[in-house]
């Protein structure tokens, strides 16, 4: 695997990271130019459809938000079509709730699928004659080996498979056993129908792959209507060739699986998508497989597929990720041939590019400490600038008091050098108030610092009209008598490892302290009103969404997007 990280700062200083129009652009990828050359040459009609197909057994990762950006974004820019499309071909693993959360993902991404909501299994009645077809045709049989059996005389990449004694039954036999299959008289495991290729082909999966298996088991949208099922590789290009795909995008994954879809579709006789590949996207102190994920949340090691520590999409937006900065990330990454893992800190910093235009700044002090300004007696409003970047976004008014918070951590009573903030003795501004003067340190019994008296410098207020006199430090803080206490979560990575994905060990990685519950931040009373999912920069802490979980009437609960630097550049 190659790190992409030698990339990452280059692409951040010059990128005008607002999303461009591939078609032209600069992010104009090798599957544009296929498509282009198909158009010139007339090879569709003029037609471009695409489709994102999912299977519905487990929730969305962001790894799929790549795929339907690309393909969402290659029909629009084609003013093609888009379908959505589930692979629902497997009855043991899937569930109305994928089916249902791929729906929402998809569309809060912006993937315009119209009223273009497919199943797969809507076409096994189709399949089902295909294949019978194929039997005809005396392309395909059916085998009474059992998986394991069939597994052994596959061969090697060395040594060709062995052929099936069944390989040659005739086309009646194979007619009237896989109608009898159909029907449910055989059990689970005992008959296959397998395509008739070749079991010397240097290709294994030309070595008479697996059509059909039998699963007596209910399906999510066909009920017991089927005992048959077909398998990945027959199913996947016929549904494509149903919906008169064009480009079937996929991941390199299926690269060696194209010749046997190009097999299936040409003997069938029907319309052929030209499959393409594209290098999936692995993101460093993460997984990415359904199947851990799905691991994560059935033991518990995170609180649900919307956990925001979660690679799921359902996580990032409970995060506080915003489509557009997901789309941005997609288009910044682009589209390779070769398999690499992506820097998580690309991701993060198109999350903050896109804040940072969008998040009012307010201010909340996480880990508080009591500051009493002694020569302050009043009370007043402050006026504050809500966002720097977005001259529309307006001021308003925050209380100033006699006691305030501040952060602990801007208080320090042995500094090193280059400590800017509040010590004993010295000055620091408070944001859009005055400069106030730390005059006394007061301690608990265990010599904890538990509150600062300062004095105010009247002369200093912030805005028109001030003294000129400069301090290096400026700190937020909040009204004691104002604020209001708030749950506000912080998060650090998954796993504590660039690529747990690839340990044996991968749930050993998990890092213990990816979780840090604050449960009585002070925050400034604007925020009070805030509604789920409302978006903010805490003034040096970060960007914070509130959370649509755990946020009651009583109690607003934030979760930290993102941190305001990149904390881990080196
Ligand atoms: P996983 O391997 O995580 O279980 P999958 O590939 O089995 O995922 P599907 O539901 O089959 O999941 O995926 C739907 C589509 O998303 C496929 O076309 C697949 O190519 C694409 N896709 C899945 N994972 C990634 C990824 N990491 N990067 C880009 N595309 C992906
Ligand atoms: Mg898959």
């Amino acid at each position: 695997m190659i790190i992409f990280t030698h990339k990452i700062w280059t692409v951040m200083n010059n990128i005008d990271i607002k999303s461009t129009n591939p078609v032209g652009g600069k992010s104009k990828n090798f599957i544009y130019e296929i498509i282009d050359e198909d158009l010139k040459t007339n090879k569709w009609g003029g037609n471009v459809h695409t489709r994102f197909p999912p299977e519905p057994n487990g929730y969305l990762h962001i790894g799929h938000a790549k795929s339907i950006c690309l393909n969402y974004g290659i029909a629009r820019d084609y003013n093609g079509k888009f379908n959505l499309r589930f692979d629902d071909t497997n009855p043991e693993k899937e569930e109305q709730e994928y089916v249902d959360s791929i729906i929402e993902d998809v569309k809060w991404l912006g993937g315009d699928f119209e009223d273009r909501i497919l199943y797969g299994s809507d076409y096994f009645e189709q399949m089902y004659l295909w294949a019978v077809d194929l039997i005809k045709k005396g392309k395909a049989y059916v085998c009474d080996l059992n998986a394991d059996e069939i597994r052994q005389s596959r061969g090697t990449l060395t040594e060709p498979g062995k052929e099936s004694p069944y390989r040659n039954r005739t086309i009646e036999e194979n007619l009237e056993l896989f109608e009898r299959m159909h029907k449910g008289e055989f059990p689970n495991g005992s008959k296959t129908l397998r395509a008739k290729i070749d079991m010397s082909s240097p290709n294994i999966n030309l070595r008479d792959p697996i059509m059909y298996r039998i699963v007596h088991e209910e399906h999510h949208r066909q009920g017991n209507d089927w005992c048959i099922y077909p398998t990945y590789d027959w199913a996947h290009g016929n549904e494509d060739s149903i919906e008169g795909i064009t480009h079937s995008i996929c991941t390199l994954e299926f690269e060696n699986h194209r010749p046997l879809y190009d097999w299936f579709l040409d003997q069938l006789g029907v319309h052929h998508p030209q499959q393409i590949e594209f290098a999936r996207l692995n993101l460093s102190y993460t997984v990415m497989s359904k199947r851990r994920l799905l691991q994560l949340v059935k033991e518990g090691f995170v609180d649900g597929w919307d956990d925001p520590r979660m690679p799921t999409i359902s996580g990032y937006r409970r995060r506080g990720y915003t489509p557009e900065s997901i789309r941005n990330f997609a288009e910044i990454i682009g589209v390779a041939k070769r398999d690499a893992l992506t820097d998580i800190a690309l991701l993060e910093y198109a999350i903050r590019d896109d804040l940072n235009k969008r998040a009012n700044r307010v201010m909340a002090v996480l880990k508080p400490l009591k500051v009493v300004i002694t020569n302050y007696d009043s009370e007043e409003e402050l006026e504050a600038v809500n966002n720097p970047e977005d001259p529309d976004a307006g001021t308003r008014k925050i209380p100033f008091s006699r006691e305030l918070f501040i952060e602990q951590s801007d208080f320090m009573e042995n500094p090193p050098k280059g400590f800017y903030r509040l010590v004993p003795g010295g000055e620091v501004r408070l944001r859009y108030a005055y400069i106030i003067k730390c005059e006394e340190v007061i301690k608990n019994d265990n010599g904890d610092v538990i509150e600062l008296r300062c004095t105010y410098d009247p002369e200093t207020k912030s805005g028109a009209g001030s003294s000129n006199k400069k301090v290096k430090g400026v700190i937020h803080w909040v009204s004691a008598k104002n604020c209001f206490d708030a749950e506000v979560r912080l998060y650090d990575r998954l796993f504590t490892v660039e690529n747990p994905g690839a340990d044996e060990d991968w749930l050993g990685k998990l890092n213990p302290n990816s979780l840090e519950v604050i449960s009585n931040a002070k925050l400034e009373p604007s925020l009070k009103n805030s509604k789920p999912l409302d978006k903010f920069q805490f003034e040096r802490m970060g960007y914070f969404c509130v959370d649509f979980k755990y946020t009651t009437n009583e109690k607003l609960v934030f979760n930290r997007t993102v941190t305001l630097k990149d904390s881990w550049k080196k």
